[in-house]
């Protein structure tokens, strides 16, 4: 099959199909035109939604996985003001080997990348942590939101590299476990007042499409899988959403279209019960916010 993009005829004004050969489906790019579909779909959404204005200086927080690392690539390549921001857990064999690939991503395509780590804030590497018997992930997350929120609050944005994949499955999630204020947080910005306002780009990206683009454009990111990764409550969700998705194409970009079109209600509940944390000063739901009561356990 062949490339579906229309372009335009060499010294003519009308559009023909491309002849390239499509190395994608649904839609059929030739890989020129998927990489230009992937970032264009990226530059809609930043307009559509309203995520990023010409001044604003964009934190991208980095993983080192296909998502952030694209993203982070996208976002400098269409000339936005971006700087890299990534969380060093303290996990042995898995976070340095992410972070010495970011370190040469960064250095080759010219970004400031800041590396913090739990050490200096929280006491304790992740691993010192775990061997203790804490269960990882709940710590991992809540540990490395809160740094998030701390170490990009002199920038206007943090970008995430959160896809359609994972928006749709944080909302069955929270509906599952009727989390109706976390359903609120959710959607391709945030607005909670005191935090730097989150904005997911990649918001209607499939995570196959992005990890196409990846390999299309040479970002090579490092195949490995953090330790404590354990078969949790989201891997059932995702397994169980891909398979929906295989017998009825377009489950997922639904779920996320009936969500954003609940979203203003859900959102104005939220705005009237948040606080703040009289420890770190953080909005909070109920008094000391959670990283600070993890903190104090530890
Ligand atoms: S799998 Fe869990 S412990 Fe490992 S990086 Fe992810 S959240 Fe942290
Ligand atoms: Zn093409
Ligand atoms: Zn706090």
């Amino acid at each position: 099959m062949n490339c579906s993009m229309q372009i335009k005829a060499k010294g003519d004004k009308k559009t023909i199909n491309c002849e390239e050969k499509a190395i994608f489906s649904n839609p059929n790019y030739c890989a020129k035109h998927f990489s230009k579909y992937v970032e264009q779909k990226t530059a809609d959404t930043i307009k559509k939604f309203k995520l990023i204005s010409p001044s604003d200086k964009i934190c991208v927080a980095v993983s080192g996985g296909k998502d952030s690392v694209s993203l982070l690539y996208i976002l400098k390549k269409q000339g936005f003001n971006v700087e890299a921001l990534a969380i060093d857990e303290g996990i042995a064999g898995y976070r340095n080997i992410t972070l010495d690939f970011l370190k040469n991503f960064c250095e080759k395509h010219k970004i400031k990348l800041t590396i913090k780590n739990y050490e200096d804030d929280f006491g304790k590497r992740l691993d010192e942590v775990v061997k203790k018997g804490e269960p990882a992930c709940n710590l991992c997350g809540t540990f490395r939101r809160h740094m998030l929120n701390k170490y990009a609050a002199e920038y206007d944005k943090i970008a995430t590299g959160h896809n359609l994949d994972d928006e749709a499955q944080a909302v069955l999630m929270n509906l599952f476990k009727a989390q109706t204020r976390m359903l609120g947080r959710q959607g391709p910005k945030t607005s909670k007042k005191d935090f730097v306002r989150k904005i997911k780009p990649f918001y209607f990206l499939k995570e196959k499409e992005i990890m196409a683009y990846a390999f299309l454009n040479d970002i090579n990111v490092p195949f490995i899988e953090c330790p404590f990764a354990s078969v949790s409550f989201r891997g059932h969700i995702r397994d169980w959403l891909n398979a929906l998705e295989a017998k009825t194409p377009g489950t997922k970009e639904n779920i996320i279209r009936h969500y954003l079109s609940l979203t203003k209600k859900i959102k104005m509940d939220d705005a009237s019960t948040l606080d703040e944390c009289p420890l770190c000063g953080f909005p909070s739901s109920n008094g000391l916010c959670h990283a600070c009561r993890l903190k104090m356990k530890l």
